[in-house]
């Protein structure tokens, strides 16, 4: 077992192939999509707040703390973002790659803001709709981190020293 593994082929991708990228994007688009939808029915600012709070996380918290540092810098990564950032700002040493990682914290206000404003309406409402949501919001999250795991990670070349491989895990065939 430990041979089989040790004789496969690591495959790193110099670009992500569009089709990887897609699937991730995807995934992003339902959760940012819930932010913005559940949002807008709790009060119609708040949607706005999260749109903008989010723009500002993603076009200066993540290329500022990761891409500059990424070899994907100027390249389409998992979600493609390396390229935007390329455009953004000027790459840095890729041996401070890890240095920003702690400000990955104002990134994950995205991600779980939408279950904050679901669960305040399923407190509200009590409604079956709402612990639908909440529940079916919680499943994306997991299979969007098991998808970057399986179809970004594993082909990354950054894997090696990546504190952000989901589960806790940089052992990654
Ligand atoms: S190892 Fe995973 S989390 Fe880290 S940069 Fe690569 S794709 Fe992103």
């Amino acid at each position: 077992m430990e041979t089989e593994k040790k004789d496969k082929p690591e495959i790193c991708f110099p670009e992500y192939p569009i089709a990887f990228i897609l699937g991730r994007l995807i995934f992003l688009s339902i959760i940012f999509g819930s932010g913005v939808y559940v949002f807008y029915l709790l009060k119609t600012e708040l949607s706005f707040i999260y749109v903008f709070y989010s723009l500002l996380a993603l076009s200066l918290v993540l290329p500022l703390s990761r891409c500059v540092f990424c070899s994907y810098h100027g390249k389409l990564c998992n979600v493609g973002w390396g390229k935007v950032a390329g455009y953004l700002f000027p790459k840095r040493s890729e041996d401070n790659f890890t240095s920003g990682y702690d400000y990955m914290l104002f990134i994950y206000p995205i991600w779980l803001f939408p279950l904050l404003g679901g669960l305040v309406q399923l407190a509200r409402f009590r409604s079956l709709f709402w612990l639908g949501f909440s529940l079916v919001y919680i499943l994306v999250l997991f299979l969007e981190k098991v998808y970057l795991k399986n179809s970004g990670c594993r082909f990354c070349s950054q894997k090696k020293i990546c504190p952000g491989v989901p589960f806790n895990s940089k052992k990654i065939n």
